[in-house]
């Protein structure tokens, strides 16, 4: 296991974003916080550990002569060990002018301290152990959520969600892991302190918990990533109405960017909390002939990419060969089909929504663009076709990173059984569980190298 050395130099940033805002804070963090701060503004009481200081941020010559007072600023200080890096860290909040705060800034550096990195804030706090590696995670994931149902999650696991319901399964791999090695040193007085079956046994009993968080991607991933729905079908049955219709609750979350690639547009809605990218194909509008041709070849790009796709028929027309091949094309894509214009046809008529069900194993749903009859339902089935009815639970797998390090502990786990099944000597065994064991470990942090280290925190912002 790497021993990693805790940073001594200081370093600071400014952590609220960029542009003007009512307050704006620099933030200090290392041994020389405290004396940069007491340089960099004039205090007017001396610094007390968690407590606030009035403070006049003052304007400096080139001469280093004491102009006149630019603003009025709150410096709070956190004492070491009790601050968000575990080291001493001062904040200063002046008002959120960017020219006060990159005064403040080049301030701090000229009087010793250094540019933090992207997410060094963090970084230190995990370094000191205040923070694992998926808690650390979780504050990059809790800045960037997008949805309230996103903070949650990331919040239940900047708490220690996922590491509390890791322990477990890890103290009992390092208890068969000790077991083993015990068994070693006795070998020789012949003690046979761990049966074949035992060893067994205790390897099985790690499967399921592991396998059951491995599982948990599914929601994670979903609430984390969020997926993209493709609204497909031929020009003019409606796929912008109901696009509109779709978006107009719940109006995107962040900003709409139309005709962003290939002509489609999307739009990010938060469906129940799940972030959904909606991608509409008809938002071209090419010369007629041309239209129907590109319309199926944008609606195949869309659905190349979709995650689900939602095949929009028009209930007053016959299904054509064009719209079978697309149904077709859906292949075993979570797929549903909205007969739109349903308030065009009499309720008798309503026959194309089971045609288009006998068509394909999809569910179909009349849906009227104009009246909004039936979009509830649509996004009811949306949700339903997102989740695939997977129950919120908590400490769950959010991302690519966590995914690999579990399976790579079930895959290590696997071998384990392989090895004692075989009656391979322990040594080799415990090989595969030290495997298991590191993997598991990459998980909160404690084995993952430097460089996916370094990786990681540079996704953060500045200042976190
Ligand atoms: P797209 O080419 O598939 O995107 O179709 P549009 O959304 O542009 O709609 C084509 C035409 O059908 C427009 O004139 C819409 O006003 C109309 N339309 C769309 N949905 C409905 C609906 O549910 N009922 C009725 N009566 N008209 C609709």
């Amino acid at each position: 296991m790497t021993e990693r050395t805790a940073a001594t130099d200081t370093i600071a940033a400014i952590s609220t974003p960029p542009g003007r805002g009512g307050i704006g804070i620099v933030r200090l963090s290392g041994t020389d916080s405290v004396s940069i701060a007491a340089q960099l503004v004039r205090l007017r009481h001396p610094l007390m550990p968690a407590h606030v200081r009035l403070a006049d941020v003052i304007a400096y010559s080139e001469t280093g002569a004491e102009l006149e007072v630019i603003d009025e600023a709150l410096v709070t200080y956190f004492e070491a060990p009790n601050s968000y890096t575990s080291e001493d860290v001062v904040e200063i909040a002046a008002h959120g002018s960017p020219v006060i705060l990159d005064f403040l800034l080049r301030r701090a550096l000229a009087l010793g301290a250094r540019l933090a990195d992207p997410g060094e804030f963090t970084q230190r706090a995990f370094l000191s152990g205040r923070l694992d590696l998926t808690q650390a995670e979780a504050v990059r994931d809790l800045i960037e959520a997008q949805t309230l149902t996103q903070a949650r999650q990331a919040a239940s696991q900047m708490g220690g969600a996922l590491s509390r319901r890791v322990m477990p399964v890890k103290h009992a791999l390092v208890e068969l892991i000790a077991l083993l090695e015990a068994g070693i040193d006795f070998a020789e007085d012949d003690v046979d302190v761990a049966p074949q079956v035992e060893i067994a046994r205790r390897i099985d009993a790690l499967k399921p918990p592991l396998t059951a968080l491995e599982a948990s991607f599914a929601r994670g991933r979903l609430v984390h990533y969020g997926l993209t729905l493709a609204i497909v079908g031929r020009p003019n049955a409606g796929k912008s109405s109901l696009f509109n219709r779709l978006v107009e609750r719940d109006r995107a979350i962040v900003t709409a960017s139309p005709g962003t690639t290939r002509d489609l547009v999307t739009e990010r809605i938060s469906l129940d909390g799940i972030p959904l990218e909606l991608v509409d194909t008809a938002g071209l509008r090419e010369g007629l002939e041309e239209a129907e041709q590109m319309g199926i070849r944008r609606s195949r790009e869309a659905l190349a990419d979709a995650d689900l796709v939602l095949i929009v028929l028009d209930a007053t027309e016959p299904i054509n060969e064009e719209e079978r091949r697309l149904l077709a094309a859906t292949d075993s894509r979570p797929a549903l089909i909205a007969v739109n214009k349903s308030d065009l046809i009499a309720n008798d008529r309503a026959a194309s929504d089971l045609y288009a069900k006998e068509l394909l194993d999809v569910p179909a749903l009349a849906t009227s663009a104009l009246t909004g009859e039936g979009i509830e339902e649509l996004r009811a089935q949306i949700l339903r076709l997102a989740t695939g009815g997977a129950a919120a639970e908590t400490g769950l797998l959010t991302n690519l990173r966590q995914h690999q390090a579990v399976t790579d502990t079930l895959n290590a786990l696997a071998d384990a059984s392989r090895a004692n099944a075989s009656s391979i000597p322990h040594e080799m065994i415990l090989l595969d569980l030290y495997r298991a064991l590191w993997a598991l470990d990459s998980l909160t942090g404690q084995t993952t190298s430097d460089d996916i280290l370094n990786l990681i925190f540079s996704t953060f912002c500045i200042g976190k």
